[in-house]
């Protein structure tokens, strides 16, 4: 293996092996402006507004192949293709995250208070956490489609 081939290696790694350490996760902080310009409105308006999609609006609902998904504005991998399943509710749903990937906090939109999680990188609002989920973790990250990027795994 030349040096360069061992620097990629090194540096990329396996496609998504390590991705538990928070010093690997950094943040990425941009003026709302910014946002603007590197968002489309739909992204916008969830990540950065907690706006929700309508259900059955995203094709990753329906999404079954093996990978990573991540979130659309900074890459970092919120949930491995393993977590997901299908809750019925129309948007993409997963029992756990990847570990220190997504970060929650009560929000009181509605009358009830409910537990909105965000990524731990960019802060970028992915939709609510309930515990109606199944096992092992009884949880369930329904997140909107629109602010998830899927890779599926190569090979
Ligand atoms: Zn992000």
């Amino acid at each position: 293996m030349g040096l360069a081939a061992l620097t990629r290696t090194l540096t990329t790694g396996p496609a998504y092996a390590n991705e538990t350490a928070d010093a690997a996760i950094g943040t990425l902080a941009l003026s709302d402006d910014a946002w603007k310009t590197r968002l489309t409105p739909e992204q916008y308006a969830v990540l950065r507004k907690e706006g929700t999609e309508p259900p059955l609006t995203s094709a990753l609902v329906n999404e079954h192949r093996v990978g990573i998904f991540a979130c659309v504005a900074c890459a970092l991998p919120l949930f491995p293709s393993s977590f997901k399943f299908d809750s019925g509710t129309g948007w993409p749903s997963f029992f756990d995250a990847l570990p220190g990937h997504v970060q929650t906090k009560t929000d009181y939109k509605l009358i009830a208070p409910r537990t909105e999680y965000h990524c731990a990188r960019c802060g970028g609002h992915h939709g609510h956490l309930f515990k109606d989920g199944p096992a092992p973790t009884g949880l369930r990250y329904c997140n909107n489609g629109a602010v998830l990027t899927f890779m599926p795994k190569e090979g």
